[in-house]
């Protein structure tokens, strides 16, 4: 017995001592002091960052902007004060050997392009400015997932996608300089509170009519409408800045959803909106919908797309901000502007076709009805598309399209994702669509739709919340009809 255990031991060190030569040595950086970057804001002479990159010792000497533009010097120091100006070139630059600091400018501001208004590049107006982290940020070409990183802002007020530590210090990781997301300097402030959640909202510029707390109330109903989809709301936090477009009165003018950690939305509201316009919006919806699906890696679009554009209108039915007539309404105009928009593709054309938003958008929201439809139908209605999110967010914050498909089978108890898409993709776009339709019950008059008894009918009152199967989010006594 004794013997065997050193043997045992023996074999263990032997095992342990193959692992370790295996295993690569730690860049040279990761057990140094982290990178370190300390942003000032600045409105003198025009609004703009003040940054500088501390690098530890040895550090590797390329880095990048990945947006790159506005950022035409930079200046280096080496460890005995000589300056060297040097240049990127398309965003990218090698520092002088020995550099430990570099500093440079972005301006916020520029007259350059679109009038100076760009959503990733800047945006804004006096001191209240949006722009992407991956447009200011000077990055390492190379980013190990050991690299630490702290960053300061100072200047003004800052609404980045991460939580501050002790002293404001942000503490990060390597990945969140690659998906930096959306930040803010400036602005005012309120909280949209859902279940344990909040979302922290800048409110970058003037409006005509809406005060912030009208702003605030639409993006909590907004997160408790994701709720008729998850059980509870995705993240203990998220970020939400607001940027008034002058000169337009429609509420949700465009939005969009950065997948940094945890993930950071940007909303376009146009200037003269009214509080009563929130009502019919879809655009924050829309955006807070994206918090129910992981990030998919690599990227599918129409997929992530669907989901969402197919709870956008489902999630308001089921709240009762919109009846189920008029989700399903919304939902067949969509499906009829991307079949307009996919001719006679295939839907694997189609959502290849860059640009092709109408048809990305629809076919994959087609396709998310599907599928909700047949988990339902393959399990006598225990489960739905929502148990495939569930599960999902068991196991991590980002997946595949591959484990997506294997969650849809794992969910259905039986395989189902392979063959639905074999249904789908390889055929001209929207051929599903009108079996579909007819045997939901949902029937497409002259005057606009109308919901009538079919074989699947029970299906759709379940899933637009017509019948609730088990009243997730509903208020209470919601009044619905048709
Ligand atoms: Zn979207």
């Amino acid at each position: 017995m004794k013997t065997w255990v050193a043997r045992a031991g023996l074999l263990c060190l032997a095992l342990m001592l193959g692992a370790c030569a295996s295993v690569p040595l730690p860049a040279p950086w990761e057990d140094s002091a982290p990178l370190r970057y300390n942003i000032a804001y600045t409105h003198d002479p025009s609004p703009g960052l003040n940054v500088e990159v501390f690098l530890p010792r040895k550090f590797p000497r390329e880095f990048l902007f990945r947006q790159p533009g506005r950022v035409e010097s930079l200046t280096a120091v080496d460890e005995v004060g000589t300056r060297f100006e040097f240049f990127p070139r398309n965003g990218v630059m090698q520092v002088p050997e020995g550099t430990r600091v570099v500093r440079y400018h972005y301006p916020l501001a520029s007259a350059s392009r679109e009038g100076g208004r760009h959503m990733f590049g800047g945006m804004g107006e006096g001191d209240a400015w949006h722009v992407a982290g991956k447009a200011y940020l000077l990055t390492p070409s190379r980013v190990t997932p050991g690299l630490r990183v702290d960053l300061t802002v100072s200047g003004t007020d800052a609404l980045l996608p991460w939580t501050p530590g002790d002293g404001g210090v942000y503490h990060l990781h390597g990945e969140d300089l690659i998906d930096a997301g959306f930040h803010s300097f400036g602005g005012r402030r309120c909280e949209a509170h859902v279940g344990a959640s909040v979302l922290e909202v800048a409110l970058l510029g003037r409006f005509t009519h809406l005060t912030d707390a009208e702003v605030c109330a639409w993006l909590e109903q907004a997160a408790r409408e994701v709720m008729t989809v998850r059980k509870a709301f995705p993240y203990p936090r998220v970020t939400v800045r607001i940027v008034p477009v002058p000169g337009e009165s429609t509420p949700g003018v465009f939005g969009m959803v950065q997948w940094s950690s945890p993930p950071s939305i940007s909303i376009l509201v146009g200037q003269d909106a009214t509080a009563a316009s929130f009502a019919k919006d879809w655009v924050a919806i829309h955006e807070l919908l994206h918090l129910t699906h992981p990030t998919v890696l690599p990227r599918v679009a129409w997929l992530t797309e669907g989901l969402a554009t197919y709870y956008t209108e489902l999630a308001r039915a089921r709240s009762g901000r919109q009846t189920a007539q008029h989700a399903w309404q919304e939902l067949t105009k969509g499906f009829a502007r991307g079949r307009a928009a996919a001719g006679s593709r295939t839907m694997e054309e189609v959502v290849a076709q860059e640009g092709n938003w109408q048809g990305i958008y629809w076919s994959g929201a087609l396709f998310a009805l599907h599928l909700d439809v047949e988990l339902r139908r393959v399990t006598d209605g225990r489960a739905r598309l929502e148990d495939v999110l569930e599960l999902l967010a068991t196991r991590g914050s980002t997946s595949s399209f591959a484990h997506f498909g294997n969650a849809v089978d794992t969910v259905a108890g039986q395989p189902l994702f392979d063959a639905l898409l074999a249904r789908h993709l390889p055929v001209p776009a929207f051929s599903e669509l009108d079996a579909l339709l007819e045997n939901l019950g949902v029937r497409i008059d002259p005057g606009g739709v109308t919901l009538h008894a079919a074989p699947g009918s029970g299906l759709r009152e379940a899933m637009d919340g017509e019948r609730a199967s088990d009243d997730a989010g509903r208020a209470p006594g919601k009044e619905k009809g048709l």
